[in-house]
């Protein structure tokens, strides 16, 4: 099995328990004892069956979770870094996550250069909401043999466009809740990485901690997952249309498939496409709010990769960004539906 769709349908198969054609969903919270099952904290077949594609779609063991900041939480949980470092463009929610703990105390947010062994450099790429780029051979040369754990959110590329432990990456996480799920009804996050005994000790510190995800999540997300290659490269291919169309029209846009972009040339080495999300700078917080309320087939909401296009005036989640700032994440509508949408709203009078 070889194929990402062949894997992302079938890489469970063997774990099936009943000949339901279609997973059930389980949601007992206990089982019978010794039936090999006991509580579902520790053990569900849904979730088991998520994560047994997840893994084969990354390449490796995969825990599940309830979100993606549980997933980020569950790393930071297991490594206890004393420093760790952050890009300079990266999700508000890890953000604020690693700044808690540092005005705890807990740690100290450091350059890479500053990293020593146990200690923890967190990757996002293409990052939220800029889609800026990180060379992910080079920090896997950087960190080889040290004992610096490199954990790389590629929620924004999911692992249809880029593999990061292919590069040598120790975990990946994915919030799961976006593209794999794919469908805006879902919360769940997913670490994955090639090192068993670090794959057991989040599996067991995630029932300690109870950050599991929900049975129906489980099951959305793992319906959801055998679409992702087509939604994906569907969403992908109207991106890179909607992304130049905005540079036609001399509007400030990041996505990494645009030569202009800073990163579009390491994207080109360590993706097979450009994903589907993009910022606009619209250059006031006045003309941003005019712009997402007055599009009808794109959704004002925040959240991403769902099959519905959205876009978002991004000050509204994070109050460090750009005032002009607007997040689109591109879903599967046809795109000449969504250009003719994005036009009518740009051409309108400011
Ligand atoms: N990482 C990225 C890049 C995200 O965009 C998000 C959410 O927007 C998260 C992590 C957190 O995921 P969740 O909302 O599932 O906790």
């Amino acid at each position: 099995m070889d194929g990402f769709s062949t894997r992302a349908l079938h890489a469970d198969a063997s774990l099936s328990e009943s000949p339901d054609v279609a997973p059930p969903i389980s949601v007992s919270s206990t089982f019978v004892d010794g039936t090999g099952r006991r509580y579902r904290r520790s053990s569900h077949s849904t979730t088991e069956r998520l994560e047994a594609v997840l893994g084969s779609l990354d390449g490796g063991h995969a825990t599940a979770y309830a979100s993606g900041m549980a997933a980020a939480s569950g790393v930071f949980d297991v490594v206890q870094p004393r420093k760790v470092s952050l890009p300079e463009d990266v999700y508000h929610g890890v953000r604020d996550l690693v700044w808690d703990r540092s005005d705890r105390g807990m740690l100290e947010v450091v350059a890479p250069e500053d990293l020593t062994r146990g200690d923890l450099w967190w990757i996002e790429t293409p990052s939220n909401p800029k889609c800026l780029i990180t060379d992910l051979e080079d920090v896997a040369a950087r960190t080889s043999g040290t004992g610096i754990v490199t954990v790389c959110d590629a929620t924004f590329a999911t692992p249809v466009l880029m593999q990061p432990l292919t590069f040598g990456i120790d975990v990946v996480m994915h919030s799961m809740t976006k593209f794999i799920a794919g469908h805006s009804d879902a919360l769940g996050g997913v670490l994955v990485t090639r090192d068993e005994s670090l794959a057991a000790r989040l599996t067991s510190t995630r029932s300690i901690t109870g950050a599991v995800p929900g049975s129906l999540d489980a099951w959305l997300a793992l319906r959801g997952v055998r679409t992702l290659e087509l939604r994906v490269l569907r969403a992908s291919s109207s991106a890179r249309d909607i992304a130049r169309w905005f540079v036609d029209r001399d509007v400030h846009t990041w996505h990494p498939g645009l030569d202009s972009h800073d990163g579009h040339e390491i994207a080109s080495r360590q993706m097979s496409g450009y994903g589907s999300m993009m910022s606009i700078d619209l250059e006031s917080a006045e003309a941003a709010d005019r712009f997402v309320s007055r599009l009808s087939v794109f959704t004002n909401a925040t959240s991403l990769g769902g099959v519905e296009s959205l876009a978002e005036h991004r000050l509204r989640s994070d109050p460090h960004i750009e005032p002009g700032l607007v997040r689109l994440s591109i879903g599967i509508e046809d795109v000449t539906d969504l250009i003719t949408d994005l036009d009518q709203a740009l051409s309108l009078p400011q």
